[in-house]
């Protein structure tokens, strides 16, 4: 795998990977690439706001528009609710989607996808729409960009979460790569945690940081309904992605149909138009169960996608769709990663199929 990395922009630019996507396994498959914020052309070099952590940051424009483009080099454009209608021998499509609901794809991204005739959903929380609330990794992001301590004493504020996670007894915070790391190794624990128990690990983490927790105040917008109808007008396609972005294999069977069918029943009767799919929240194996399932196949959703990396095939289970993110704009990296994704092992069939941690859905 290492090799192949550092050989890649060799392979792709003597044609390896492109004829991989004419060999006839590749008939009939579809990647669905997964986003979130997307940022101005340029990336954070051209912005003047505070860095953001993971997926905080965003896809810049121009980054977005390469991997666009180069998916459309080698794939049919198609919306993911036509993902799962088409013919075994189907020339290779790709979807495009976004999740959590920020207003930048209505304003960056949608006139780029119209430019280049290509269509994507966007996945919504269905109770942050038109708020200014904070999703839980913004506050934590908020709060340790705010400190001004020299280290978070996990051992001490957070004993459960540490034990449970094996997270180590102290997080510097002294530089800002600290603080993106300290970030990401305790959303990576907090992503795991009951959603009923996230608000008391935030607190204990934010006070031994000696920082405010602030619960709203956007500094990047969320769609309000108005924008999402508007979105729908312009031939962009909705879907849920539960009420509160709720790790759903963390609730009973009771509360996940409170997350999944309210969200779709409330972007239903928004839009006044039936919901055809829906999105995992984190979207790894360890955020999906079968109350979740089973609430999605009541809700009437005809595909719900998760962040496992592969391909969609005819008869992939339509309740447990891959995703894939790409990174970088660079043709070889996309060609990469495709190529993975094309060759990946379906989602729960064997280790190797993984390449969820990390993207987050
Ligand atoms: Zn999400």
């Amino acid at each position: 795998m290492m090799l192949e990395k550092l050989f890649s922009p060799l392979l792709h630019a003597c044609g390896w990977y492109r004829r991989r996507w004419r060999r006839p396994e590749a008939r009939g498959t579809a990647l669905v690439l997964v986003y979130h914020r997307v940022a101005p052309a340029g990336g954070r070099a051209a912005r003047s706001e505070p860095p953001g952590y993971g997926v905080e940051r965003g896809v810049p424009l121009d980054v977005l528009e390469a991997q666009l483009r180069f998916m459309r080099r080698h794939a049919e454009p198609l919306p993911l609710s036509q993902l799962l209608r088409r013919e075994p021998d189907a020339a290779p499509a790709f979807g495009v989607s976004f999740d959590d609901g920020y207003a930048d794809n209505l304003h960056l991204a949608a006139p780029l996808l119209e430019s280049l005739r290509i269509p994507a959903t966007v996945f919504l929380n269905t109770d942050f729409v038109g708020t200014d609330r904070l999703f839980w990794w913004e506050r934590l992001g908020e709060a340790l960009r705010a400190s001004r301590a020299e280290s978070l004493d996990v051992a001490a504020c957070a004993p459960e979460l540490r034990a449970r996670w094996s997270l180590p007894e102290r997080l510097p915070l002294a530089s800002d790569a600290q603080r993106e790391s300290a970030h990401w190794q305790l959303s990576m624990a907090l992503m795991r945690t009951p959603p009923a128990e996230i608000e008391a690990a935030l607190r204990a983490l934010a006070g031994a940081a000696h920082a405010k927790l602030p619960e709203r105040g956007r500094a990047a917008p969320l769609l309000d309904w108005d924008q999402v109808r508007e979105l729908r007008r312009r031939g962009f396609e909705l879907g849920a992605h539960t009420r509160s972005h709720a790790n759903l294999a963390q609730l009973d069977a009771a509360e996940c149909e409170a997350e999944v069918l309210g969200s779709v029943e409330r972007l239903a009767a928004e839009l006044d138009a039936p919901v055809a799919t829906f999105a995992y929240p984190y979207g790894g194996p360890e955020h999906q169960s079968e109350a979740a399932r089973s609430a999605i196949a009541r809700s009437g959703c005809e595909a719900a996608f998760t962040t496992e990396l592969g391909a969609v095939r005819p008869g992939s289970d339509p309740l447990r769709l891959p995703r894939m993110g790409l990174t970088r704009g660079w043709s070889f990296a996309c060609a990469l990663k495709t190529d993975r994704a094309l060759h990946a092992a379906p989602p729960g069939a064997a280790i190797g199929a993984g390449g969820a941690a990390g993207i987050g859905g």
